[in-house]
């Protein structure tokens, strides 16, 4: 059931909400507008866990306890705020995260809370009779910016992940995720599959900003997801020989940041070669990293996506291979190692058939990006709505979402939800 064993409920410090008689999904979020602000890259820097994090959290507690929502934290810390009788096993629920990528924008995970916490009260202020009971949910390290698994809660959760080896991952300061959810009140012994609170989960509907252009393309406010792109991360580590960069002739090298240089262009070529495949390396970590020094190794992390997960395999084994080559004309050594693969997603045509019938006009669109909602469809009935992003830009500042588009994005759900709820 949903019935917390562990009351990790943390009180708010600094934010409180501000009590109003009509939330819009712009006011939630400009009361968090200064939460996790990251002077360096811009936008928004909110890792799991961290203190910009848990107040997010405790900002949406508290948003949820004034609503009158019984909440809990889950064993994986997954976040729970209810309505109704959770025993039916018949909930729907609805949600996101509040983590973000480092110097993310503001709506990637937000946007879907406060959307959730908008629809709750247009629900509330319509007073119809719900069939079943309803959930918000906030899962953490969806974006996997701190332990490098994306969607870190979910797929504990659902045994998507060994538990063993999520309280083994490590953050870029070397604490481990058990350590780490000790320090924020979660016993790391009852991290995984949690089937108890999965049962009482009937339906999962996402809402999220679209992370590309399609929307904007079709001059739409919202979208309905028809399926997510199969898509996983590597760690490429590339061991050569740490030397002094005045003494060490050019022929005497065995230098991996170039070995790493070449790998990144091969990337791209191996994604140009298998039509529709995207691949990126957006971070590399030399070591030591001194300017006057020739890097021992270098680490790369790749993130492959195609909308068939066949293709994702055919282009990581051409990035492996090319990379073992480059390796050796260098006198280096390469090893290639996953951190998380998901396949397609799919998500079921009965309720993507419902959502279209619900929201006349949104068409139906293809995630680029990984959600939550993509590993819960592996469990639990799943969906997924889109809001426009007139900038197409994502995980970064540039994220954007109209005032008017937001509200009509709360709307949408709350029209879902509530077919949802009165569903037979
Ligand atoms: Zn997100």
């Amino acid at each position: 059931m949903l019935r917390a064993r562990r009351g990790t409920a943390r009180t708010i410090v600094g934010i409180m909400p501000e009590l109003r008689s009509t939330d819009t999904v712009t006011g939630l979020l400009a009361e968090i507008a200064d939460v996790g602000r990251d002077r360096q890259r811009g936008g928004y820097s909110r890792p799991v866990f961290s203190t910009a994090e848990r107040d997010l959290t405790g900002w949406f507690i508290a948003h949820a306890q004034r609503r009158g929502l019984d909440v809990h934290t889950d064993l994986n810390g997954v976040i729970w705020a209810s309505s109704g009788d959770l025993s039916s096993g018949e909930s729907v629920v609805t949600g996101s995260h509040l983590d973000s990528v480092p110097g993310g924008g503001a709506f990637d995970g937000p946007l879907g809370i406060c959307s959730a916490l908008v629809a709750f009260d247009r629900l509330q202020q319509r007073g119809f009779t719900p069939l079943r009971p309803l959930s918000i949910a906030v899962f953490p390290e969806e974006e996997g910016s701190r332990f490098g698994v994306a969607c870190l809660g979910s797929r504990l959760l659902t045994g998507a992940i060994d538990p063993d080896r999520a309280r083994s991952l490590r953050d870029a300061d070397g604490n481990t995720l058990a350590e780490v959810a000790a320090a924020s009140g979660l016993d790391p012994r009852f991290l995984g599959q949690d089937d108890g609170t999965l049962a009482a989960v009937g339906t999962f509907l996402e809402l999220h900003v679209e992370q590309g252009r399609g929307l904007v393309d079709l001059s739409k406010p919202v979208g309905i997801a028809r399926s997510i792109l199969g898509h996983g991360r590597w760690r490429i580590t590339v061991e050569g020989q740490g030397n002094h960069a005045g003494s060490t002739l050019m022929a005497d090298r065995r230098d991996p940041m170039v070995t790493a240089a070449r790998v990144v262009v091969a990337v791209r070529e191996a994604a140009l070669a298998h039509p529709d495949s995207r691949a990126t390396v957006g971070r590399l970590t030399p070591v030591p990293g001194g300017t006057n020094v020739i890097a021992s190794s270098v680490t790369l992390w790749l993130d492959v996506r195609h909308p068939r997960h066949e293709i994702v395999a055919t282009v990581v084994q051409a990035i492996t291979t090319e990379a073992g080559r480059l390796a050796a004309e260098e006198g280096c050594r390469v090893t290639v190692a996953e951190e998380s693969l998901s396949g397609t997603v799919q998500f079921p045509t009965g309720l993507r058939d419902m959502l279209s019938h619900t929201l006349p006009g949104s068409p139906l669109l293809d995630s680029g990006a990984g959600h939550d909602a993509g590993v819960l469809a592996a469990r639990v009935e799943s969906a997924m709505l889109f809001v426009r992003n007139p900038t197409g830009v994502s995980h970064s500042p540039e994220e954007q979402v109209e005032a008017d588009d937001a509200e009509a994005g709360a709307i949408a759900l709350a029209d879902a939800l509530q077919a949802l709820l009165t569903r037979d």
